[in-house]
């Protein structure tokens, strides 16, 4: 790879990776007959569902579009509910709320972040309106109890949609041996990503749903513009869209529900595309820097330690949280991560849970997430992306080991 992006003195706890190759395939667009959905979405959307096993890929304008094109679709609705696990970035839990549906928070392993069966259970025997779906979130890029999260979702006749913003590349080995990949759906009927720079691979904004299901794709490839439909197989009004003669009127056009326009433009899916082609390198390079990491942090435990691997989880990190022991240390988060930046290191917490979020405590006053509060309460995400050298690493851990 021909580094475009320069590591900078100030090491930010993400960046986006671009290579000339990258802004060649961005400028041949503008340079071509499409700026928006053309040949290039076309071509970002077999590619995706090419690296990801899914039957179909259905490309918007964000991860935050790809989670409301994917309740649309299922047909969640105002007097239903949404269940979400508390830690997560907001979009996992606004987008669904977005159909008029409530969010019945989870709680999480306060280890791992991740959302449990037993999680998922205690959320859906809370009061409220019925569970229409569940939203498992593989944070970090490990992947969540799909099996078993699957499993509880089917029996109780939920629909699932997998968040794998985090987790594009991630694999892991099921039940029954078989090698899965995160967004194949096996176990879901949706999986939703993001391609924001902070992301594993970038398209500027950018998302997309994957499905085997055919009929949901259609419904999210209509959502996204507008709920307009132009296939002659899906007219309702056949006396208004053809001539006597049988000759189908060229302008006919039918919108059976309104939609959005959550369309991507071929700029950003050439963007994706060629950033798509550089998963396997990218997903090499964390998997070193994470190895790196793991080691680095030995010699600070128990003050410091990595968030806890997932059994049976070949993780494309997207980013690298530890949980450091505060109190034990004598120092507030504030205080170590801004000790961190004076010496050019940036850190973020992923996430403060939702639940406690003005907008979510106005709805879920009393809602106690013990798992939640664990984990928020611990995690700091240390420097992650592709583009970091392996003595990066070394200077990370030293400059914690100063402060702590
Ligand atoms: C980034 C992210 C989203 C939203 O994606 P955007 O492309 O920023 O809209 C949703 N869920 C998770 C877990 C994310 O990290």
């Amino acid at each position: 790879m021909n580094r475009k992006t320069d590591t900078p003195t100030f090491l930010p706890y993400t960046r986006h990776w671009l290579d000339d190759d990258d802004i060649a395939a961005v400028t041949a667009v503008l340079r071509g007959d499409w700026l928006t959905s053309g040949p290039a979405t076309t071509a970002f959307e077999r590619a995706l569902a090419a690296t990801t096993g899914a039957r179909e890929a259905v490309v918007c304008s964000s991860g935050t579009a790809a989670l409301h094109l994917a309740c649309m679709a299922l047909g969640l609705r105002a007097g239903e509910r949404a269940l979400v696990p508390a830690i997560t970035f907001v979009a996992t839990a606004n987008a669904p709320g977005f159909t008029g549906a409530d969010i019945a928070f989870t709680d999480v392993d306060p280890d791992t972040g991740l959302m449990r069966a037993a999680d998922m259970r205690a959320a859906l025997a809370r009061d409220g309106h019925p569970a229409r779906v569940v939203l498992p979130v593989h944070l970090n890029g490990q992947v969540a109890p799909i099996e078993a999260l699957s499993a509880l979702a089917r029996e109780q006749g939920l629909g699932i949609i997998e968040d794998g913003c985090h987790a594009l590349g991630t694999r892991y080995t099921t039940r029954h041996g078989q090698s899965a990949s995160v967004g194949d759906c096996r176990f879901s009927d949706a999986t939703v990503f993001s391609f924001h720079p902070a992301k594993t691979i970038a398209m500027g904004e950018g998302g997309a749903v994957t499905t085997n299901d055919a009929a949901l794709a259609a419904a999210m490839r209509r959502a996204r513009n507008h709920g307009l439909v132009h296939d002659a197989g899906d007219f309702t009004d056949p006396a208004q869209a053809y001539e006597h003669d049988g000759e189908r009127r060229p302008w006919y056009h039918e919108m059976p529900a309104p939609g959005n326009n959550y369309r991507a433009s071929d700029i950003h899916c050439a963007l994706g595309t060629s950033q798509l082609a550089k998963l396997p390198e990218f997903a090499a390079r964390r998997a070193t820097l994470m190895a790196r990491y793991d080691e680095a942090l030995q010699g600070l435990a128990p003050l410091v330690r990595p968030v806890p691997r997932v059994a049976d989880c070949e993780p494309v990190l997207h980013l690298y949280p530890v949980h450091i022991d505060f109190a034990r240390a004598g120092k507030t988060r504030t205080e170590v991560m801004q000790q961190l930046r004076a010496r050019g290191i940036g850190t973020q917490v992923h996430y403060r849970p939702v639940h406690q979020q003005p907008w979510y405590r106005r709805q879920h006053p009393d809602l106690a997430l013990p798992g939640a509060r664990q984990y928020y309460e611990r995690v700091l995400s240390l420097p992650f992306f592709t583009a970091m050298q392996n003595s990066d690493v070394s200077r990370v851990c030293n400059a914690l080991r100063e402060v702590l």
